[in-house]
């Protein structure tokens, strides 16, 4: 039932027969995009960062003790005629509830839904005994019906046509029934109604575990929850550690944001709070059995690592999938295993161990739109890229990543195989800036866009005859430039090195920097990414510098929050990569706000210009107004859909899931045709490249340009 996938090539494949399925992406897109409307609006009336940082803290605080929040909860349930038990692993909460099945002589089952009950693979257990197990959640009923396993975590059915429930339903009740969903929702009431009648026991799952008076609270949106644990003489909950939580108080403020986040509603349908054994008509003695059964499967171990313990702070709300680009194409049962999206990958390592999760990590676009939306504030794709370090730690890195580190790691060679690069590539340019006439193992899926060439002149080759002469600068600046922009788009660079200079910013770029090293971290090559670090920080002065400026979001955001923790270098050294990363300012935020240009210094000629925002601007360092300010400044800033959607590039991503990276660029670029402009401007070289490239294989009158030079050819003079 549960399947993760074992290696690219059939990953490769299931993936395809997801792209393929219309309903899927119809459904999914129309989702992600109501999603995010519906979810803003519900946060307005709350400090939704506030609160996010509150239950980061919150959730932090209770890791550290969860022992001791165990036994308190114990004790106080137990004084309430509860019995409560801890589990080592999946298997022994298994034993538990199935030997309280047996002693209670429990036949049939009725259950709400459960992550943690999915993670033990409880149902199977149980139906081993002989026991007839019912899930009452509508979509879990769906899926049950169907054998198959949730593809989200709140909305476990949200892949499937309402043709295709009806099928199913008709199947299951020996009817003909249409797919008029009113009617359907009618069956499954009365079908499930019997079954909670007739049920035995009731196992639940819990949102949260409150120590202070050894409460459980369980949120839903069809009440059968309710019916699950009140109906049944035997209720069991089977609930993760990570669930524990010192107080009530703590448990209501993750209650604003856990709903507002999975289902943009203020607060759900019901909210349980279950406190104890209560007397029940549904046993001989009018007693009720309540077992609450922790399961800790690894959680203890995890709340001792510093990085992953953030893990634990999770509430299963789901919107990392809701808003992951990759989910919105595939669904969850290709972006998890067990639990879905960017935190499935995570989990699927840790719970399920590494065989699971070797390929699935792969599978992350790195657009940090899950972090930036995460009702724990959980930093998504910076474990996910830890995660792949540890596998290449652990199983050795496959041999092409090795040979890119250790060019890498080599500037001179790097920057002479580049060199050589340009001359070779001659015949494939047709005397144009792409490449045109490829291998074969370019065509294909690979053929999506139109790949760029080298540069003639890097920029590193052309800096010393464009250096500028600013005799009494009112700023110092210094230009990292990145890979990108300093062997194939140097006329970038060039563009925001005029405009600079033109305002009385003496530029410099100091020509011992190389790669910034984000694509090597991203492949889990941690220690060349490190030595990458050293080399930069050590090529800079920082100290001279009133800001190091960056035309690259991806260069800038990884060097902003990555390059500070990644090196375990002397003090001298530690100090010099703060002080760089201090220093990183990007291009735009640097131009409106310490320079203050604005509409005064540009020409206006009246061109309709688009914006994509960049992931690692928009949301990595969380720039938004100065470059669309910019734009509006110097031309008609058209608004199109979804700026902020990731278009697809992701450094090596778009390299081993072409297709993906295929469908994200056409979704941006029809949004763009859309808009009626003839321009489109970016804040990263990397998102050129691949808008670019699309635009350019699909002959669009689109002109796509880096922002600095949009400004560069507007600057009054
Ligand atoms: S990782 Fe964050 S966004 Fe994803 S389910 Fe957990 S709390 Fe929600």
């Amino acid at each position: 039932m549960h399947d993760a996938p074992k290696d690219l090539a059939s990953y490769q494949k299931a993936l395809h027969e997801s792209l393929e399925n219309a309903f899927l992406r119809k459904a999914l897109d129309k989702f992600a995009v109501d999603y995010r409307t519906s979810r803003t609006n519900v946060f307005k009336d709350v400090p939704e960062r506030e609160l996010i940082a509150q239950i980061a803290a919150d959730k932090d605080r209770s890791c550290k003790r969860l022992d001791e929040l165990y036994l308190q909860f114990k004790q106080e349930a137990e004084k309430r005629g509860a019995k409560v038990h801890l589990a080592k692993t999946a298997a022994e909460a298994n034993e538990i509830i199935a030997r309280i099945a047996r002693e209670n002589n429990v036949k049939k089952i009725t259950k709400s839904k459960s992550m943690t009950a999915e993670e033990t693979l409880l149902n199977h257990r149980l139906e081993q005994d002989g026991m007839e197990i019912t899930e009452t959640d509508l979509g879990e009923w769906i899926i049950q019906l169907r054998n198959e396993p949730p593809s989200h975590m709140v909305m476990p059915a949200i892949h499937l046509s309402r043709d295709e429930v009806a099928t199913d339903f008709s199947r299951a009740t020996n009817e003909t029934l249409s797919n008029d969903i009113g009617k359907l929702v009618k069956v499954s009431r009365r079908e499930l109604r019997r079954k909670f009648i007739e049920a035995d026991m009731g196992i639940s799952g819990a949102n949260f575990a409150i120590a202070e008076n050894g409460s459980i609270a369980i949120i839903t949106n069809e009440g059968n929850g309710r019916l699950v644990t009140t109906l049944p003489k035997v209720h069991v909950a089977l609930i993760g550690i990570d669930k524990l939580t010192p107080t009530l108080e703590e448990a209501l403020t993750a209650l604003l944001v856990l709903p507002r986040n999975a289902t943009s509603q203020r607060l759900t349908s019901y909210v349980a709070w279950i406190g104890g054994a209560t007397a029940t008509t549904g046993s001989e003695d009018g007693k009720k059995e309540v077992h609450f059964v922790f399961l800790d499967n690894g959680r203890s171990e995890l709340a001792k690592d510093p990085l992953f313990s953030q893990v634990l702070r999770c509430v299963r709300c789901g919107a990392c999938a809701n808003v992951c680009p990759v989910y919105r194409l595939v669904g969850g049962h290709k972006m998890g295993y067990i639990y879905i999206g960017a935190i499935g990958l995570i989990l699927s390592y840790f719970f399920f161990g590494r065989d699971k999760a070797r390929v699935l990590t792969q599978n992350c676009v790195g657009c940090e739109a899950c972090t930036d939306i995460c009702a724990a504030g959980i930093d998504l794709p910076r474990l996910i890229r830890e995660i792949r370090a540890r596998l290449n730690d652990e199983e050795g890195a496959p041999r092409e990543v090795g040979l890119i580190s250790s060019v890498m790691k080599n500037r001179t060679l790097f920057h002479t195989l580049l060199k050589f690069a340009k001359f070779a590539q001659r015949p494939l340019t047709g005397g144009t800036p792409f490449l045109r006439h490829l291998p074969q193992m370019f065509a294909g899926e690979h053929g999506f866009k139109a790949l760029p060439a080298l540069a003639s002149t890097s920029f590193r080759e052309r800096w010393k005859t464009i250096r500028p002469n600013v005799p009494k600068p009112q700023r110092r600046v210094a230009i990292f430039a990145g890979c990108a922009q300093d062997f194939i788009y140097p006329e970038q660079l060039e563009a925001a090195v005029r405009l600079l200079a033109a305002h009385n910013v003496a530029v410099d770029f100091p020509l011992g920097q190389s790669c910034c090293g984000l694509p090597l971290e991203a492949m889990g090559q941690r220690s060349v990414a490190a030595e990458l670090v050293r080399q930069n920080a050590g090529a800079f002065d920082s100290r001279r510098y009133d800001a190091i400026i960056t035309l690259c979001a991806s260069c800038a955001s990884h060097i902003k929050h990555a390059y500070p923790s990644m090196l375990a270098g002397t003090d001298n050294e530690v100090f010099k990569t703060q002080l760089f990363a201090g220093k990183i300012t990007d291009f735009s935020s640097f131009v409106r706000d310490t320079l203050g240009l604005d509409a005064e210094n540009f020409v206006n000629r009246g061109q309709k210009v688009c914006y994509h925002a960049s992931c690692h601007l928009c949301r990595g360092l969380g720039v938004k107004d100065a470059p669309r300010a910019l734009i509006d400044a110097c031309a008609e800033y058209v608004q199109a859909s979804e700026e902020e959607l990731c278009c697809g590039f992701g450094g090596t991503y778009s390299l081993k899931f072409p297709q993906i990276s295929a469908q994200l660029l056409d979704k941006k670029l029809e949004h763009y045709a859309a808009s009626g402009a003839s321009r489109l401007v970016v804040d990263c070289p990397g998102c050129v490249m691949q808008l670019r490239g699309g635009a350019e294989k699909k002959d669009m009158n689109l002109a796509v340009t880096h922002i600095a030079e949009l400004l560069a050819e507007h600057l009054k003079r």
